[in-house]
């Protein structure tokens, strides 16, 4: 779907990051068909997949809340227009600036993830006169099938709160008078593609409203997080994740309560197919066993290829030679910083613009400066 404006690349300084705008803006129509579809769905964009303000701007117009980690990913939600009333936080490690902060700016929701970070809030929210409404996130120990450094539904994982302590967490609700329950929040992982971790995760909520309800607990609210994935390998034949397929098995097998509402917190689906890193090659290295590509992007641009041996897809946009094996490598001193092995590119040249596809999420947002190299800018289609 993408079709890179290449003479308008060209006069650009690489590298850079490249949005596709109409890929996001055909995302965010499949995402809100799927909202109306449904009574009581609603959609929280993880702004921590990108940051970037144009793409905040079209995700904003589009209606959806914001899912925040830190205290300044609330700020960002705020400054970029976001209504507070659709922001919620999560996050292990919240600090009491951070909890005040979006008690002031009255976000809609903490998702809190253990007993001692209840009790800091509760306490924050007294010494402010305020009720802070929280969802409990609940670790549902499901096996995402995923990287294991993405999984994060796992009794092993630092998140949420464990199934066995539930009880005793609700029992201790209370005692703490500035806390209102609102729901449940749970995230199982990231780059799913399969449903089936999804049933199961419906399945494992329905077991646990019914608990709850034997206990007179009602929610307002049931979030099932994010971690939809999006196909790596194929960006041009699947530039929109399969989103009917996501929502449906939730109408299908979660049972939500009359007026229950369901919400999502998604991000990489929602902004990796748009992205793009450009790069420039610098230098064609014949080795003894394979040609190196040396281009002028590193693992400071987009990490996920050195952080979890991601795969992204690699073209050459210039070259329409015959196609030749490289392995793509950046200019930074560490020998992961390699965007990929043996990769089919067409016969590549110095000078020639090679784009990193799929790059949206966990691009721009992950950028460093690690041997002082220079943050890249962003650029956009219309
Ligand atoms: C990272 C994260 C998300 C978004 O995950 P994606 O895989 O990008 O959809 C949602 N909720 C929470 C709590 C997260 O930490």
């Amino acid at each position: 779907m993408t079709k890179f404006p290449i003479e308008k690349l060209k006069a650009i300084q690489t590298p850079f990051y490249w949005y596709d705008m109409d890929v996001l803006r055909a995302t965010l129509l499949k995402i809100s068909e799927n909202e109306q579809k449904y009574s009581g769905y609603k959609v929280h964009y993880a702004v921590k997949a990108n940051a970037n303000t144009v793409l905040l701007e079209e995700i904003r117009k589009a209606g959806l809340g914001v899912d925040c980690v830190s205290g300044n990913e609330v700020r960002c939600a705020v400054e970029n227009g976001f209504d507070p009333a659709k922001v919620v936080f999560a996050g292990v490690g919240k600090s009491d600036w951070e909890i005040e902060y979006a008690l002031e700016a009255g976000i809609s929701c903490f998702n809190v993830e253990s007993v001692p970070e209840m009790q800091v809030i509760n306490e924050i929210a007294a010494s402010k006169g305020k009720k802070a409404c929280i969802a409990l996130r609940v670790n549902p120990n499901i096996d995402a099938h995923t990287h294991h450094y993405i999984t994060t539904g796992l009794e092993e994982n630092k998140f949420g709160i464990g199934m066995w302590e539930l009880d005793s967490v609700i029992d201790s609700l209370p005692s703490l008078a500035n806390l209102e329950l609102i729901g449940l929040h749970f995230h199982i992982g990231s780059q799913i593609l399969d449903t089936d971790p999804f049933q199961e995760l419906c399945n494992r909520i329905n077991g646990l409203q019914d608990q709850l309800e034997k206990k007179n607990v009602q929610l307002k609210t049931i979030n099932v997080g994010g971690g939809w994935g999006i196909d790596y390998e194929d960006p041009d034949g699947n530039p929109v994740p399969d989103f009917d397929s996501y929502f449906a098995t939730f109408n299908k097998y979660l049972s939500l309560r009359p007026g229950q509402e369901l919400h999502f917190e998604l991000g990489r689906s929602v902004v990796a197919q748009c992205g793009s890193l450009i790069t420039k090659v610098l230098y064609v290295k014949e080795g003894q066993k394979k040609k190196f590509a040396i281009v002028d992007a590193g693992m400071n641009d987009l990490i996920r290829p050195a952080l979890y041996e991601a795969y992204h897809k690699i073209e050459n946009l210039t070259s329409d030679k015959p196609a030749e094996k490289y392995d793509v490598v950046g200019p930074v001193c560490e020998s992961s910083d390699c965007f990929g092995k043996d990769r089919e590119l067409a016969g590549t040249s110095r000078g020639d613009l090679i784009a990193m596809r799929s790059a949206g999420a966990y691009g721009e947002i992950m950028a460093m400066r690690y041997n002082l190299r220079d943050i890249a800018k962003s650029y956009y289609s219309e």
